[in-house]
């Protein structure tokens, strides 16, 4: 009764696909073959141990409910992999899909005192006609506060998280609101801070949910006339975190049952917090009773990260994944995403990967490539910091020079160069450009590309400079 592997395969994939998006389907899935299917289990061959690991570490919940769903219970999964050294001669070998040894292939270096995944916590409250029940925190112990790295850009909102962790509820930032747009670290933020309570406080109910998860178990409980446990299933919380707020918008009946529950959370002295995309005063169709309760303790806001702290993320980020990077690829990544670190991640990571998958080492050259590939819809150019970056590295002047009013010579013609290349390579204004470079006026970002045009015209070894610095600027 066994179906044809590929069929199930393909089933299996359909489900996926609804369920990641799309980069990282491409990455992840698209390049895996399914082998065949024994005995209800479907093997499948991955293209090398990364892809192993990064499919087991970060997929592996869904990829055996999919085979589940698909085999029934007693279907399960084994990977073939390809092993980086013989690849040429094809050789494989498969390890079973190790539901139970997942903490084995688990990054050791990070420590996680709160178990939070496997053991759950107990509930300290027994409530008459309900059961004794356990709840799981929802926390993932990945987005702890070891793995946030601290920037101006959320300075506020993480040193506020890290009062709230030591006196939950004690604090007068209760509630806490964490805003800030896309990808920024809210719900990796809203997490640390949940567990940093649990290692603090290891008494202390603490749960993660997001406000879907929220509407959808409120909208539940009301079809099986059980609001009444939901209620009171969230009072007994201790420590309450309600992650992206802004989808309460325009559910009213929600907002109407959180509003309850917050009142009876804030009175007992538990502590909520929220995050949001946007600060209270600019929410909309959220109740304005709601609103002016969100406002009683500190809204915080995590901002656009610098080329500092995003450089010190991806570090942060290669180091837990055991992964090591060139310096120019890295600052490459960092100089090219700017304002949404999930899409820098998920862009390191693809370039792990397909280096992974054509068995090629890490350049800048594949760097350019993946980044041209892989993250196209964020409307990538060059950014004026990055060639004025390269510009410098190539005639070894420190940045801040560039940067700076000085007219030394060698300074004067790298800050033209650079000129000209941000002209060429952005849209940039030119009264932006000349802003960037020493804060010169847009006649003097003209006369420099005009200037620059001229030597090329005259000066052989002024040309190679140009040429070289082309071809390391450019995206191919
Ligand atoms: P948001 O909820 O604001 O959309 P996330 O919390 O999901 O953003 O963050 C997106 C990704 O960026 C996550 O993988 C997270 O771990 C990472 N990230 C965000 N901020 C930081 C930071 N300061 N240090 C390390 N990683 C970060
Ligand atoms: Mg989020």
């Amino acid at each position: 009764m066994s179906k044809p592997h590929e069929e199930v395969w393909n089933n299996c994939l359909s489900i996926i696909k609804d369920n990641v998006s799309h980069q990282s389907f491409k990455t992840w899935f698209d390049p895996i073959k399914p082998l065949s299917l024994k005995d209800n289990t479907l093997t499948i061959q991955v293209p090398s141990q990364f892809f192993y690991e990064w499919l087991e570490e970060h997929y592996i919940s869904l990829l055996k409910k999919t085979i589940k769903k698909e085999l029934g219970p007693n279907g399960s999964l084994e990977y073939s992999i390809i092993m980086e050294n013989n690849y040429k001669s094809n050789k494989t070998y498969s390890v079973k899909v190790p539901t139970t040894n997942r903490n084995a292939i688990k990054n050791p270096s990070v420590s996680m005192p709160v178990d939070v995944g496997s053991k759950g916590i107990k509930n300290p409250f027994i409530i008459p006609g309900l059961k004794k029940v356990v709840v799981d925190s929802q926390l993932n112990p990945n987005y702890s506060f070891e793995n946030f790295v601290e920037g101006e850009c959320n300075r506020l909102a993480r040193s506020a998280g890290f009062a709230v962790a030591s006196k939950p509820g004690g604090t007068a930032f209760n509630p806490l609101l964490i805003y800030g747009s896309v990808g920024l670290g809210k719900t990796h933020l809203a997490h640390a801070i949940g567990i940093e309570i649990k290692n603090n406080h290891p008494n202390k109910t603490v749960l993660y949910v997001s406000s879907e998860k929220f509407t959808q178990q409120f909208i539940d409980s009301v079809r099986n006339n059980t609001q009444n446990d939901f209620i009171h299933f969230y009072q007994m919380i201790d420590v309450l975190i309600i992650d992206d707020v802004q989808f309460f918008a325009g559910k009213e009946k929600t907002q109407d049952v959180f509003f309850h529950i917050f009142n009876h959370l804030h009175q007992t002295g538990k502590q909520l917090v929220m995050t949001s995309d946007k600060p209270p005063v600019e929410m909309q169709g959220i109740e304005q009773r709601l609103l002016s309760r969100f406002k009683w303790g500190l809204s915080a806001d995590l901002q656009v990260p610098s080329l500092e702290t995003r450089i010190a993320i991806l570090e942060k980020k290669m180091y837990t994944e055991g992964i090591e990077l060139p310096k120019d690829v890295v600052e490459y990544l960092a100089y090219s995403i700017t304002t949404n670190i999930r899409e820098l991640e998920g862009a390191l990571i693809s370039l792990i990967a397909q280096s992974s998958l054509n068995k090629k080492s890490i350049t800048l050259e594949l760097a350019k490539q993946m980044i041209d590939k892989f993250v196209k819809n964020t409307a990538r150019e060059v950014s004026i910091d990055y060639i004025q970056k390269v510009v410098c590295d190539y005639f070894n002047l420190p940045i801040e020079l560039l940067k700076s009013k000085t007219r030394k010579r060698e300074v004067v013609q790298a800050r033209q160069i650079a000129m000209y290349f941000a002209k060429q390579m952005t849209k940039a204004s030119l009264a932006s450009i000349g802003a960037h470079c020493g804060g010169k006026d847009h006649a003097t970002v003209l006369h420099a590309c005009k200037t620059v045009n001229n030597l090329m015209e005259t000066d052989k070894r002024f040309r190679g400079y140009i040429d070289d610095l082309d071809k390391k600027i450019s995206i191919q």
